[in-house]
């Protein structure tokens, strides 16, 4: 880092709560990620599911423990401490979500509908996914029928582990009140994501039409329930318009690709910033794909919260022009760390209303 930049960040961290939430950090080791596709099967189909709808699952033929403790092995020698469970359902192989459970610390999705028990798994960090209002949440995942959010409520009603991490559809920000409420009220902190539409359904679905009311929705709970919401406006509005500063969201600046693989090998070469330890590993265990979400999706569909969350980190340093800029890197660094319990210290909801008042409206710089 020049001086310059070194000065101003001296001067941001007189400020005693940007200086308590950067100490917690720095004083964590750096994290060395993957992602792992623990499973190629699901229990339902959302419409739109990056997984099934790029046919990830195809030609796989189900792998042997040794190829899963392999796996492991060598990424501990890589020095991996954090992964991300993708792929099918989490909940549907049991036994290997415990052994990454026990050498990594975890970042799962689940669908909810069937419990990932609190034995063996306490401090496991669970977003569990909603896609919208009972209704909507019914015509997106439950093939019309199943209420999935309803069986998803009830088994994660009170557990500390879980939170909601709650799909929106640009079309449907008149149910957001309504969907944070209700997992609020089931004792759950709630994440946005964002619909991609992987399947062009358009009209209500197409993320063509911006999130504009969406993030107006997401402002208004933020608003009215600051210590229970985990998306800071900043890093709502990077998500959504894909603009971070002077750079714009897609194949040639995202950060989560996986480095070891040649089909990457002029993305890198570009220049942009990227996870150098990140690598997306397929459900045989062995081999890797071009980023965690996509083979060969088209990236302007790409609003995943995840994916932008490693964006935001590793662009630190474009934060340093501004004080307001920093601490929308930092606050959205720390819900990171909060959201995974990677945290040295209990989690601190205390701080949550305090980040959304720094943060808000900060979402278009
Ligand atoms: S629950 Fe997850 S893995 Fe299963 S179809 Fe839905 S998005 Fe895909
Ligand atoms: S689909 Fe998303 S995560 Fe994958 S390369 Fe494109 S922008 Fe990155």
């Amino acid at each position: 880092m020049c001086s310059i930049m070194a000065s101003k960040l001296k001067t941001y961290l007189e400020d005693p709560f940007l200086s308590r939430l950067y100490g917690v950090i720095r004083r964590l080791p750096p994290l060395k990620s993957i992602s792992v596709d623990l499973t190629h099967v699901c229990n339902i189909r959302c419409t739109g599911c990056y997984y099934f709808e790029q046919e990830m699952d195809a030609h796989v033929s189900p792998p042997d423990d040794e190829a899963f403790d392999a796996l492991i092995l060598g990424e501990k020698e890589r020095g991996t401490n954090f992964v991300t469970i993708v792929g099918g359902e989490p909940s549907l192989s049991l036994p290997r979500l415990k052994k990454l459970y026990d050498n990594f610390s975890l970042s799962v999705a689940t669908n909810g509908l069937k419990r990932i028990p609190r034995e063996g798994f306490e401090n496991l960090p669970l977003g569990v996914a909603v896609w919208g209002s009972h209704q909507t949440d019914r015509v997106l995942r439950g093939g019309g029928r199943l209420d999935v959010f309803k069986q998803a409520l009830k088994n994660y009603r009170d557990d500390p582990r879980a939170f909601f991490y709650y799909t929106v559809a640009p079309g449907h920000a008149a149910e957001v009140a309504t969907v944070v409420e209700e997992c609020i009220q089931n004792g759950n902190r709630v994440l946005f994501n964002f619909y991609c539409d992987i399947k062009d359904l358009g009209g209500d679905y197409g993320y063509r039409n911006g999130f504009s009311p969406v993030i107006s929705a997401i402002d208004a709970m933020i608003d009215r329930y600051p210590e229970w919401i985990l998306l800071n406006s900043y890093f709502a509005g990077v998500i959504t318009t894909g603009r971070l500063l002077s750079d714009r969201w897609g194949y040639e600046t995202c950060t989560s690709i996986s480095a070891d693989n040649p089909v990457n090998a002029d993305r890198i070469q570009n220049g942009k910033t990227y996870n150098r330890h990140f690598r997306a590993y397929n459900s045989d265990f062995t081999t890797t794909r071009r980023c965690c979400t996509g083979v060969d999706r088209d990236c302007d569909s790409c609003f995943d919260t995840w994916e932008h969350f490693s964006w935001v980190m590793l662009n630190m340093k474009k934060h340093l022009e501004s004080k307001t800029l920093f601490t929308s890197w930092l606050t959205t660094t720390y819900l990171f760390y909060m959201i995974n319990n990677l945290l040295d210290e209990p989690e601190d909801a205390a701080l949550l209303p305090e980040i959304h008042r720094r943060t808000r409206g900060a979402g278009c710089v």
